[in-house]
């Protein structure tokens, strides 16, 4: 069954779901709630996503988390660059 993955309006948690294509998960598997939207997995196509403010999710975290671990690896190379000298 194919897997999809929905963001909980109520708690914003997202979550994975395989279910039939022509079914749909109606409530949040956290809090029970039925206000889910359906996160579509094309990450190349994020226009819609990313034109709404708060939905920039976690697509662009884990960007940014992978920059900022890039950043600690050069930052610790340095130090050890410098105490090395
Ligand atoms: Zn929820």
């Amino acid at each position: 069954m194919p897997r999809y993955v929905y963001k909980c309006i109520e708690c914003k948690e997202y979550f994975e779901v395989s279910h039939g294509i022509f079914e749909e998960q109606e409530s949040c598997g956290f809090c029970h709630s039925t206000k889910l939207t359906r996160v579509p997995q094309m990450p190349h196509i994020r226009r819609e996503v990313s034109s709404r403010g708060d939905k920039v999710g976690s697509e662009v975290r884990r960007a940014i988390e992978e920059n900022r671990a890039l950043l600690d690896e050069e930052k610790k190379k340095r130090v050890e660059y410098k105490d090395g000298n």
